[in-house]
């Protein structure tokens, strides 16, 4: 939706279809945190693509001003921080790191007075540090975004279409029965940015490349009345986050704190009982002042879907390319909520280096483009209203 916001704002014509609801699968089970790459880099080595992430969180701010190539005004957003923390034992670590160039002042130490509220208690020994980093409420922006562009986006049911590719040119069109009456979509450019569904899609088209990765994560949501709210990635002995909290208010006033990090790495294959014992331990093990008692516990089990990478190495760009085997087909992943808008300007390189260029007279307002008569997809809601009701 990000990149359909901004094809409009180029003056390119776009339609986007959704087979389900608007955002299901990861971006609505996404902690939402738009941040600039520094839990990536916990190892001290700043690479050139963790260079291209760390311009994201003032993109977006832009935006959320109305000052970028998206109007995200109006967005909220749930915490305009996050804590980097270390219990005790790991704090040495911590602070040798982020005295280190590689953060560059994306960092600053917080001083006792000034901790979070959750870390308020004589009994925490950590340090902590608050990184430039913010969680946004996803729902919120997601509607914004398909408000923005409501007249072009549409429901479809891929069992009433197809794809066909045209013998003369190679290019693949979009076939749509509708009741007896089949619409015939015809473009300069199909994108696939379906998440895991690319690689559906990518076999329908009859493409050779790029495949997809998925990288499985089973995430824990506790939902408590607990009154604060807290955004933090706990820094334990390995170069990425022990735990990772970040915190959701849910439509009865509660409010889930969602783990991810190692924890919901390495328990993929983990009963969901059995991860919510160990997700138990954790938070006593770190907060023990914190009464979870009459908490709410569930997990969620989302595969994050990439473009596939040599010994499964986490992609830190968006990747958007041609894809091999048929002529007018992109294929895209931000790999991460964070590089949406860099999805967006790969998408727009590729457009121009084929000399597919936008009509300037052509702006959104003159609803160029026919409407159709397909349903309207709905914003999918968040795992934690599913999973404890609404
Ligand atoms: C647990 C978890 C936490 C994360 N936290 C963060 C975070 O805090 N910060 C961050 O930057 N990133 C985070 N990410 C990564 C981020 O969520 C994803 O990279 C990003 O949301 C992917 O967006 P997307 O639109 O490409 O895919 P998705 O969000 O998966 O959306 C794909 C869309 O395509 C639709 N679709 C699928 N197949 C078809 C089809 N055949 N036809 C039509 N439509 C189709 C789906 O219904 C869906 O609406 C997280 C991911 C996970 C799993």
């Amino acid at each position: 939706m990000w990149l359909l916001n901004r094809l409009h704002n180029e003056g390119y014509s776009a339609l986007l279809f959704e087979h389900d609801a608007l955002g299901s699968g990861q971006t609505v089970a996404s902690q939402g945190m738009i941040h600039g790459g520094i839990k990536y880099t916990l190892n001290g080595a700043l690479s050139g693509a963790s260079e291209a992430i760390a311009s994201m969180p003032a993109h977006w701010r832009n935006c959320l001003r109305g000052e970028g190539d998206v109007d995200l005004r109006g967005g909220s957003i749930l915490s305009d921080h996050f804590y980097l923390w270390s219990a005790s034992s790991a704090a040495a670590k911590l602070t040798t790191f982020l005295a280190s160039k590689a953060t560059r002042g994306r960092a600053d130490k917080v001083s006792k007075k000034d901790l979070p509220t959750v870390l308020q208690n004589p009994q925490f020994k950590g340090s902590v540090y608050k990184l430039v980093d913010m969680v946004l409420d996803v729902p919120g922006i997601l509607q914004l975004l398909a408000n923005q562009a409501s007249e072009h986006i549409y429901k479809i049911n891929w069992r009433h279409a197809r794809f066909d590719s045209q013998p003369q040119t190679g290019a693949t069109t979009l076939h749509i029965d509708n009741g007896g009456e089949t619409l015939n979509i015809k473009s300069k450019a199909l994108i696939f940015t379906a998440g895991q569904g690319n690689e559906k899609l990518l076999r329908k088209v009859g493409a050779s490349a790029p495949a997809m990765q998925r990288r499985p994560l089973q995430q824990v949501m506790v939902k408590h009345r607990h009154p604060h709210a807290f955004y933090g990635h706990c820094l334990g002995a390995d170069t990425t986050p022990r735990l990772t909290i970040s915190s959701h208010p849910c439509a009865d006033g509660e409010q889930v704190w969602y783990l991810g990090g190692s924890i919901a790495e390495r328990s993929i294959s983990l009963p969901s009982g059995t991860l919510i014992d160990q997700a138990k331990t954790e938070l006593k093990t770190l907060l023990p002042w914190i009464d979870l008692s009459a908490a709410q516990w569930a997990t969620l089990a989302v595969d994050r879907a990439e473009p596939k990478q040599r010994n499964f190495a986490r992609p830190d760009q968006a990747y958007a390319d041609w894809a091999e085997g048929c002529n007018n087909v992109i294929a895209a992943w931000p790999t991460k909520l964070t590089l949406a808008p860099n999805l967006s300007s790969e998408v727009l390189k590729l457009l121009t280096d084929r000399g597919i260029a936008p009509d300037l007279k052509n702006k959104p307002e003159q609803k160029v483009l026919p409407h159709l008569p397909l349903p309207k997809p709905t914003i999918a809601p968040p795992p934690w209203e599913l999973a404890f009701g609404r």
